[in-house]
């Protein structure tokens, strides 16, 4: 069987010297023989193509992942917390006459990420800072 193959069941002829398949009937399955002349074998395979492929197993998800897929749920109110270095901050004069701070981190995986402190509810607090590797 091969991913291109369509549900149902055909006889299938494999070549004698690749083992692909060179001949389906019907041709439900691809042939793969790419020899030259395919060496013939008299007698088919039966092969049953199943309807539905088996869905690709979902790749396990961490607890986190699983946590964070239950939660994002229109309406659900969360909160929304990560760790990251200051790279620069900046005050901003906004049309009201108010200065606003924005922060730029650099999370781990080395993105900067702007934080507009007007934001309702944003809060930034001091995190524990990161081991260094003794080597
Ligand atoms: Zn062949």
């Amino acid at each position: 069987m091969t991913p291109s193959a369509r549900p149902g069941t055909c006889r299938v002829w494999y070549c004698g010297r690749c083992r692909a398949a060179y001949k389906s009937a019907p041709p439900l399955v691809d042939t793969a023989c790419s020899c030259e002349t395919s060496v013939w074998t008299l007698h088919p395979t039966t092969v049953t193509v199943p309807h539905t492929p088996p869905a690709p197993r979902p790749q396990a998800l961490n607890d986190d992942e699983a946590r964070h897929r239950a939660l994002a749920r229109p309406g659900r109110r969360v909160q929304v917390t990560f760790e990251a270095d200051v790279d620069t901050a900046w005050l901003t004069r906004g049309a009201d006459g108010h200065q606003h701070l924005t922060v730029l981190v650099i999370t781990d995986d080395g993105q900067h990420h702007a934080i507009d402190t007007r934001l309702p509810g944003v809060r930034i607090d001091a995190a524990q800072p990161k081991e260094k590797d003794e080597t």
